[in-house]
């Protein structure tokens, strides 16, 4: 039975059981190369996509930052009728705990219609969709005549798993002509199976943003064999209760709105459901009763108010010494729009003991959210449509950080997505152990990039 992809544009020439096999091979050979970082090497794997790309006749730009990280960037070149598209994904991946592995992590199996390997969804899947992408566009369009809206500029690059220093920021700092577009695709979404059934895709088009709080506790310091009113300790602890059973207001985004909107529509579990269209309704009351049944939800419950947590505990020098002075660091992520001052004056208020002090350690900066009325947005949902037409997509406020805050910052609309349709479990093996990806599912996903940039760029 045709694909219903097949059926319904112009990509039905292409074979995609092909392309399929073809993509494999790229994507077993990029799992091959180690590239954990630190140290990351990831020039091994810039030079495989490098030779590929250039073997396809497109043309390439090969940087290495610092001995042995690399930076690709490769171009389609379109008629520059409208802005170019950005299609990225780094090279790097976190490390592995090779006894909990039931697989060679850098041996690329494939067991049971999966493919196994760090970096299998983190993020050497999205990097070889991307591959293809390119190859497949060069291939389809420009090599049969046809061309393209907007130049597809292709990134690789670097030490994203370790603050992007030598990735996405020196590119920017040193390249910057090379990367400027309009949209840019990245990691950051999901698509994501509940119950069995692809259901739905989050395009991440805002991210909270990331505050580090220090809450120090201030009392007499003395021997331990008198015990003191005001001990740091005892106090530092009265505080982190307080703290602890305190829970920010509830915050609707114009992203969360849509998301649980359109999610409602389509949530297998009743109670659920309903709780998210309360939260989506705009009246006060429902908005009330829905957060209360979706805060059962941790990950939900992340999207709709700012969270804290709890990080290190420092303080004391022995044990029979009453310290002066301890602390304790609070992760804190804000939902965008929303002033950590404003937060931490709450806590403050809170915890109502002058003795207790709050520093702002490390403070976050907010980024422009991304239009999910733009033709980018509107060509991933029309894709994904194609593809399933069961299936919703939904603009999405990730609880984690990105590089796509970067790119607001800079003045693109930049789009974290997650191609792949993966059940829970398999999306938690992401940095995890046995981390794979449903071959069905890779094969979705190119499917779904392909489609979505050759749709934005008609
Ligand atoms: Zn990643």
């Amino acid at each position: 039975m045709p694909s219903p992809i097949e059926n319904a544009t112009p990509l039905a020439a292409i074979d995609w059981t092909a392309v399929q096999h073809e993509a494999v091979g790229h994507f077993q050979q990029v799992l091959r190369t180690n590239t954990v970082n630190p140290p990351g090497n990831e020039m091994a794997v810039a030079r495989h996509l490098d030779q590929v790309l250039r073997a396809e006749g497109i043309e390439t730009h090969l940087f290495e930052p610092t001995p042995g990280r690399a930076a690709l960037v490769a171009r389609l070149k379109g008629t520059g009728e409208r802005q170019p598209v950005l299609i990225m994904g780094h090279m790097d991946t976190v490390g592995v705990e090779k006894e909990h592995w039931s697989v060679d992590p850098f041996d690329a199996v494939i067991r049971d219609g999966y493919l196994y390997g760090r970096g299998a969804i983190d993020d050497k899947g999205m990097l070889t969709a991307n591959l293809m992408t390119m190859i497949l566009l060069k291939r389809e369009v420009i090599d049969r005549g046809g061309t393209l809206s907007r130049d597809v500029i292709f990134v690789a690059n670097s030490d994203e798993e370790a603050g992007g220093d030598w990735g996405m920021g020196w590119l920017i700092d040193n390249h910057p002509e090379l990367i400027r577009a309009e949209f840019a695709l990245n990691e950051g979404g999901r698509t994501r199976i509940v119950n069995g059934k692809p259901l739905y895709v989050a395009v991440q088009s805002t991210e909270k943003v990331s505050h580090v709080v220090q809450v120090v506790a201030h009392g007499p310091g003395g021997h331990a064999s008198i015990p003191l009113e005001g001990n740091a300790v005892m106090r530092l602890g009265r505080a982190l209760a307080a703290i602890g059973a305190w829970r920010e207001p509830v915050t609707m985004t114009p992203a969360t709105t849509r998301f649980f909107g359109e999610l409602s529509r389509v949530w297998p579990e009743r109670a659920e459901g309903r709780a998210m269209a309360d939260v989506a309704s705009g009246d006060a009351d429902q908005v009330r009763r829905g957060a209360k049944v979706l805060a059962g939800i941790p990950v939900f419950d992340a999207v709709l108010r700012s969270g804290i947590s709890g990080v290190i505990l420092s303080g004391g020098i022995r044990s029979n010494v009453i310290p002066t002075e301890v602390t304790a660091t609070l992760n804190v992520r804000t939902i965008p729009g929303q002033s950590i001052d404003g937060l931490v004056a709450r806590l403050a208020k809170v915890v109502g003991d002058p003795q207790v002090e709050f520093v702002i350690s490390d403070r976050g900066a907010d980024s422009p959210a991304s239009d999910f009325a733009s033709p980018m947005f509107a060509a991933l949902a029309d894709t994904v449509h194609e593809l399933d037409p069961t299936m919703v997509t939904v603009p999405y406020l990730s609880t984690g950080a990105t590089d796509s805050a970067r790119l607001r910052n800079w003045g693109m609309q930049a789009y974290g997505i997650l191609p792949f349709p993966m059940e829970q479990d398999d999306e938690d093996r992401m940095h995890g152990n046995d981390e794979r990806i449903p071959l069905a599912s890779f094969d979705f996903g190119t499917r779904l990039i392909y489609g979505a940039v050759w749709r934005v760029t008609r």
